[in-house]
């Protein structure tokens, strides 16, 4: 490929992104406007319309932020000293209201190896929160969620896995394209990000699905102590 070639390559994907962005605040935007209107015109329905104004404000919220984390640098990666148990279980307790229902039960166990060593807290626990809550999401009320953590030789290997609606092939390859979401409110945004958080602290992400068993992915990364 010609260096013309691809700045114009790059040019186009940056193009569809931006055109996607776009769509995807302009919808809630809309929402959020025509809610707005019918509220100036008649008081007593604004109150009913508050909720939804907010489900949609945090919408674009959750839009920006992922394309923020997606324009950061990998240069700006802060390792630390990192205790991976404290952090599970801070991701368990988070996503734990979404748990509404008694049938759905988040696990895990963590190999006591990993309760120091050098990754960055901020990049490791939104993986973490991205996996797992869409591990919670392919649920739908019932099922579970193991999330296991261990030291594979000089790597730490997570994974999470559900046994939720699962993937077919076709859906599979869809993985971590930008705007790919079978959700009502799903930005289609998380697993991109997630990739791409992960590539900066020099891991990888690996799938594995069957449609109505469940699925589980598998984040190496590297073990520095
Ligand atoms: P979002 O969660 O906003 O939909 P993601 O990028 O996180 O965006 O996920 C994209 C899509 O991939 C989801 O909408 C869902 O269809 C599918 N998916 C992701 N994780 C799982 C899972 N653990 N089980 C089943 N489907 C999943
Ligand atoms: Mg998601």
């Amino acid at each position: 490929m010609t260096l013309l070639e691809e700045k114009s390559r790059q040019l186009s994907t940056i193009t569809q992104m931006a055109a996607g962005v776009a769509h995807e605040i302009k919808n809630p935007l809309t929402a959020i406007k025509g809610f707005l209107q019918i509220g100036a015109a008649n008081p007593d329905l604004r109150d009913s319309y508050q909720d939804i104004i907010l489900d949609e404000v945090n919408r674009i919220e959750s839009i920006v932020q992922d394309f923020m984390m997606l324009s950061k640098p990998k240069s700006s990666v802060q390792l630390e000293y990192v205790n991976l148990e404290v952090i599970i279980s801070y991701v368990s307790r988070l996503l734990d209201p979404d748990t509404e229902s008694n049938e759905l039960i988040v696990h895990y166990t963590c190999d006591p190896k990993l309760n120091g060593f050098y990754c960055e807290p901020k990049r490791l626990k939104q993986i973490l929160i991205n996996l797992v809550g869409n591990a919670i999401d392919a649920l739908d009320e019932e099922g579970e969620v193991q999330i296991e953590a261990i030291l594979e030789k000089e790597e730490l290997v997570i994974s999470v896995t559900d046994n939720g609606h699962g993937l077919t092939e076709q859906e599979l390859l869809k993985l971590g394209e930008p705007f790919y979401t079978t959700k009502e409110k799903g930005t289609g945004l998380g697993i991109m990000v997630t990739k791409k958080m992960i590539d900066d602290l020099d891991g990888k992400i690996n799938y594995q699905s069957r449609k109505n068993e469940g699925t589980s992915v598998t984040v190496r990364l590297p073990y520095r102590t």
